[in-house]
């Protein structure tokens, strides 16, 4: 069966513009199919994809387990509605449970699931709000969706201006600044939500004491840490939660992008009093939790750990950051990021041209920043993959 018409990518592109909303620009490509971490387009180029779906696809294109997976659920159950439970939601939520409060395994952690990150955010907004308090602290720079809720916790005034008025009294303050922080956060403020790292931003890291810090504010003032690892998470940095490594427990945390291989499938887990906040008719989704979603959640867990792909992941994104530094090329001025979370920072503005003369060469990359390239390739890439994006870099940085 034939699932769409085949055509060139011109003529899907012509029909694209025709048939879909132009909130995103005019693609770029039409692809037509994945292999672990290469595409094709419709014209049947090949490309290695150094982006994933944007942090997404963990395990490359077409994950065999993953599918056998996915398929069986959908064989055996593929959905019933949140009045009812099945063994694979119940599983996957105790796994995120286990890793959000891996510092602390007595604390009560629970799960709500979601289908996006942005749904995730929106759940823990929402749990914010049963604090009793509503002043919330994000970050200059953050990035958390583009829902309402989100969008008044996202800091880009391109984003938020056009649909304001947002839900208020959210206050912005300096990423990574303690004394900017400890200035804000006191007994009026329900959470302080921030990215271990901000991919949207140009994949920026605060330092490294800042996420503790973050914790001692909060406590001490009675409010909570909302830690948003949509893009950070489940492997992508080398650990579970990128923010492991502060040694932090948040009482919110959220995840998506990475979860479920493409498959949409995100969570909000909250720990300790936080994981109480949303009773009954509080909250609710038709389709989080879905069995089929969480087995694809499973299944990409299990894989990661199976094959111990965290400890490749550092490897892999330290092979990366050394060979892109190693090129000492005048145009590159730092390598940000951590594990396969990465940001090239450029000299000069010409980051959207390079990564369009990336694809022209057969490299899937984007231009977060007008400074910035941010690789996220699939957590499984070869080093040989690496190896030749590196050694096409400076042959891009020269052709712009
Ligand atoms: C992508 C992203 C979101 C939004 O997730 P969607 O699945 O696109 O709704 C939220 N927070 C962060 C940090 C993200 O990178």
């Amino acid at each position: 069966m034939t699932l769409a018409t085949p055509g060139t990518q011109a003529a899907l592109q012509a029909r694209y513009d025709n048939a879909l909303m132009n909130t995103f620009g005019p693609p770029k490509r039409v692809f037509v199919r994945g292999e672990g971490a290469h595409l094709w387009d419709a014209d049947g180029n090949r490309y290695t994809d150094l982006l994933a779906g944007l942090a997404v696809n963990a395990l490359g294109h077409a994950h065999p387990q993953v599918i056998a997976a996915i398929s069986a659920q959908l064989g055996t159950l593929g959905h019933v509605s949140n009045f009812f439970a099945t063994p694979t939601q119940i599983a996957l939520a105790e796994k995120l449970a286990g890793f959000v409060a891996a510092n602390d395994p007595e604390l009560p952690a629970r799960v709500f699931f979601t289908n996006s990150g942005t749904e995730a955010n929106e759940a823990a907004f929402k749990i914010t709000r049963r604090t009793g308090r509503t002043r919330l602290i994000a970050m200059q720079g953050s990035f958390h969706g583009r829902s309402l809720g989100a969008l008044a916790l996202t800091s880009n005034p391109a984003y938020r201006e056009p649909f304001e008025p947002l839900p208020g009294e959210v206050v912005f303050v300096p990423y990574g600044d303690a004394d900017a922080l400890a200035a804000v956060v006191d007994e009026t403020v329900a959470a302080v939500v921030v990215e271990p790292i901000q991919g949207e931003n140009g994949v920026v890291e605060p330092p490294s004491d800042y996420l503790a810090m973050a914790r001692d504010l909060t406590a001490a003032a009675g409010a909570l840490l909302w830690i948003d690892e949509v893009q950070t998470g489940i492997g992508r940095c080398g650990d579970w939660l990128a923010s492991a490594a502060s040694g932090v427990t948040g009482d919110i945390v959220t995840f998506a992008k990475g979860l479920g291989n493409g498959f949409p499938v995100g969570a909000c887990v909250a720990t300790g009093p936080a994981a109480s906040l949303l009773g009954p008719g509080s909250h609710g989704t038709t389709f989080g939790g879905n069995p089929v979603a969480a087995a694809a959640g499973l299944a990409v867990i299990g894989i990661i750990e199976r094959d111990g792909l965290l400890a490749r992941v550092e490897a892999a994104g330290d092979r990366l950051a050394d060979g892109i530094l190693g090129l000492a090329h005048p145009g590159i001025a730092a390598v940000r990021g951590r594990g396969l979370l990465r940001g090239v920072v450029l000299t000069d503005p010409i980051a959207p041209a390079v990564a369009d003369a990336a694809l022209a060469a057969g490299f899937v990359i984007n231009a977060p920043r007008p400074n910035v390239l941010r690789l996220a390739p699939p957590l499984i890439i070869s080093d040989s993959d690496l190896d030749a994006f590196v050694a096409a870099l400076p042959g891009l940085l020269e052709a712009t």
